[in-house]
């Protein structure tokens, strides 16, 4: 079973070895999953279909004011956070106020917990829209999906109608990226970015991003396809040995 969507504004904190103790953020409406991707991955299930078209203009999206009081209690109560993390359910630039919420996010994290980096998730699909872009660059870490470089790869994993040039494209301009890479497969190839020629794609698409460095690992919870599988940690070790060899740092989890 996939995990239950987040159901408030603030969740956690969570400890994980990838971001250490962070405050997770959902800025999806309703306990709803709204994404631009489908992945066959996700933990949150599958994207329920067209969510974007009733979702941008839905007036359920929580305001700038709730979150921004939200995470403001949760911080009250709360000591040893090292992120705050816009995650959720779904994609949080989607949000149609990301930028103002962003800015509000600042503000209280100065006030309450100084020393806690503010910090995204994003699948890097709405980088086109400039004020996504510059928002995406007021946050101290920017953690960007790229779990494929060809389009097949990308359309069949990640469940998404753009092609890769688009989304390496705006993460070439986005400065001090971490990219965050899920490698899988079922046994029959039907998914699969770990074959020779979706890897060599991949990283074709690293090297020309430059990030600051690549976190690489496997399925960790019930995916929404459950044939998918976990790679093997050798395997990912290999993955992350072409990135290095590349002058780009990388580390598996
Ligand atoms: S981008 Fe994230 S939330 Fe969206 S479908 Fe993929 S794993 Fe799920």
């Amino acid at each position: 079973m996939s995990i239950p969507l987040q159901a408030g504004l603030v969740y956690g904190p969570v400890k994980s070895r990838r971001l250490g103790v962070s405050l997770g953020v959902n800025l999806a409406p309703d306990a709803r999953k709204v994404c631009t991707f489908n992945c066959a991955y996700c933990q949150y299930g599958w994207t329920p279909p067209d969510p974007l078209g009733a979702s941008v203009v839905d007036e359920n999206w929580p305001t700038p004011d709730s979150i921004a009081e939200a995470v403001d209690q949760a911080l009250a109560r709360t000591s040893g956070i090292d992120r705050i993390t816009l995650a959720g359910n779904g994609e949080p630039t989607l949000h149609p106020d990301f930028h103002d919420i962003v800015e509000r996010l600042r503000l209280v994290r100065n006030r309450r917990a100084r020393y806690a980096r503010l910090a995204i998730l994003s699948n890097a699909s709405t980088l086109a829209d400039a004020s996504v872009a510059a928002a995406l660059m007021r946050l101290d870490e920017r953690y960007m999906k790229l779990d494929a470089g060809d389009d097949v790869t990308l359309r069949k994993l990640n469940g998404c109608g753009m092609g890769i040039e688009a989304i390496v494209e705006g993460l070439r301009r986005l400065p001090d990226v971490t990219l965050q890479a899920l490698f899988t497969r079922d046994a029959q190839g039907k998914i699969d970015n770990t074959t020779e020629a979706a890897i060599g794609a991949w990283l074709t698409a690293v090297v020309r991003i430059r990030p600051t460095a690549v976190h690489v690992y496997t399925i960790d919870r019930d995916p929404a396809w459950k044939e998918l599988q976990k790679v093997p940690r050798e395997e990912l070790q290999q993955i992350a040995a072409k990135v290095k060899q590349a002058g780009i740092r990388a580390v598996v989890f």
